[in-house]
């Protein structure tokens, strides 16, 4: 490995042997604080959203790590997304949201975890469950305010509060809160939102005269956290601003106060000598102008970067930015390193940067997710469970 290279390794080398995501928690921390500050402008505070891994970034640091900075609450999509953060030993409330038919509501019930109720059945399912251990359950209603997608549409909306308000009576559950989602936060000014804060208080008004008294009240993704002080009720509820990714088209991370947390590097695995005219890699969807240098970097789609970034998708090697040749194949692809001699300093075992936070001229997340036509949400997310994380800034 050249000194060039070495001094763009990020704190936390040494351990990288084919490809690792490095992931600052010192970073999660500052963005957790950061969006802490704003919610706080309006009184309100945070549930740091963990789902899906911390959009890959690791669940139980990153939970851990949004705490230390003041995340009060934490938010999950599925209910063994919630446990896992109990069982290395979490407290706190948490919320989960999304529940198959027979989730495993006596052992959420037992952990303390706060469930969604958006369907008769759901209400059924807890009420049942919280019966046969004899603890009530903490749930929240959500209401479908206008993103059709999950939560209780307006018409079925007072039916569902009143049995809830039973339940409650009944000694079955305590409702906790009441929220619902955003459509189109990350599009400031668009109609839907106005609709959807005014069908918001709607339900809430609902809730009020069945006779429900929630702790909180929430509204707010990473976009409307930033955006929109009036939709921070009791808490705001974001995600990727957390991980240091900005939700907002056209609006970099550093202009909002983030800083990306996760840098995917590997290292090369070959460098050779090909003649003009090669093909290079599956489909031969590329072929050398001239007589260059190509390195070969040990991930691929299998480690969830996407194929489409054949041809389009860049990386750093030695301070300079290469373009993918040919196909990403499930486990490697291929970068044209161009004149040999120019290239000589180029090893296997040197560093490539495939994203990061772009202090040292890599990509970022944002720069892969355009060039494959996705969200930087994709391109953090999809990192598979081959790809080992490594903390640094471990307090
Ligand atoms: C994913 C999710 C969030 C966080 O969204 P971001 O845009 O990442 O901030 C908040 N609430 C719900 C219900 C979600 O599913």
């Amino acid at each position: 490995m050249t000194d060039q290279t070495a001094n763009e390794l990020p704190p936390g080398a040494g351990s990288l042997l084919r490809a690792e995501a490095v992931i600052d928690l010192d970073a999660v921390r500052a963005n957790t604080a950061r969006v802490g500050r704003i919610a706080a402008a309006s009184g309100a505070g945070v549930m740091a959203v963990v789902k899906a891994d911390a959009y890959g970034h690791g669940a139980v640091p990153c939970a851990r790590a949004a705490k230390e900075a003041g995340a009060a609450w934490l938010g999950t999509a599925l209910p063994e997304e919630a446990l896992e953060l109990r069982a290395a030993g979490i407290t706190g409330p948490i919320l989960s949201w999304l529940h198959p038919v027979g989730a495993p509501w006596e052992q959420l019930i037992t952990a303390g975890v706060d469930v969604t109720a958006y369907a008769q059945w759901a209400l059924e399912e807890i009420t049942a469950a919280a019966q046969r251990i004899g603890i009530p359950a903490r749930v929240q209603l959500k209401a479908d305010t206008g993103l059709g997608r999950g939560g209780t549409q307006p018409h079925d909306w007072l039916e569902l509060v009143e049995r809830a308000a039973k339940a409650e009576a009944a000694g079955h559950m305590k409702i906790t809160g009441v929220w619902s989602h955003f459509a189109c936060a990350d599009e400031p000014g668009h109609p839907s939102i106005r609709a959807q804060l005014d069908a918001f208080t709607e339900a809430l008004a609902v809730a009020d005269q069945a006779g429900l008294r929630p702790e909180v009240r929430h509204l707010a993704n990473s976009p409307a956290t930033l955006t929109l002080p009036e939709a921070h009720y009791d808490l705001v509820r974001p995600g990727l601003a957390l991980y240091g990714l900005s939700p907002l088209p056209d609006v970099t991370p550093a202009e909002l106060g983030l800083r990306p947390a996760m840098t995917l590097r590997a290292r090369v695995a070959l460098v050779k000598t090909v003649p003009a005219g090669h093909g290079v890699s599956y489909g031969h969807a590329y072929h050398t102008a001239a007589d260059t240098a190509l390195a070969l970097v040990p991930l691929g789609y299998a480690d969830g970067l996407p194929r489409n970034s054949s041809n389009v998708g860049e990386v750093l090697i030695a301070g300079r930015r290469h373009r993918i040749a040919g196909r990403m194949a499930m486990d490697q692809f291929v970068v044209d390193l161009g004149d040999p001699a120019a290239a000589r300093g180029v090893h296997a075992g040197d560093q490539v940067l495939v994203f990061g936070p772009g202090d040292h001229g890599e990509p970022t997340a944002e720069d892969w997710a355009r060039a494959t036509g996705t969200l930087n949400y994709e391109i953090v997310t999809r990192i598979g469970p081959r790809v080992p994380r490594v903390y640094v800034g471990n307090s």
